[in-house]
């Protein structure tokens, strides 16, 4: 064995964390699942979370993604032809 081996481990250790607090009341280590929050442990699974569309908590639609979109169109319009009129 020899002590001068580096072994590159920075990308493994800088992986973003899971968080979830665990039953020790401590924050779990294990690294969250890709594109995902959380580890595979704590709802990070595939087939786990809600469908992509998921209605089941819409309330009004005020802040779905298409009423985002039209809201920024909008404020945007009205600044151009704020800057118009300067
Ligand atoms: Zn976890």
């Amino acid at each position: 064995m020899s002590g001068s081996h580096q072994r590159n481990t920075r990308p493994m250790r800088e992986s973003p964390r899971c968080g979830a607090k665990t039953r020790r009341g401590t924050p779990c280590q294990a690294p969250a699942v890709h594109g995902k929050t959380r580890c595979r442990m704590h709802g990070g699974a595939r087939g786990s979370g809600a469908p992509r569309g998921n209605q089941n908590a819409l309330k009004h639609g005020l802040y779905t993604a298409e009423s985002k979109a039209f809201d920024a169109f909008v404020r945007d319009t009205l600044k151009r032809g704020k800057e118009a009129l300067e």
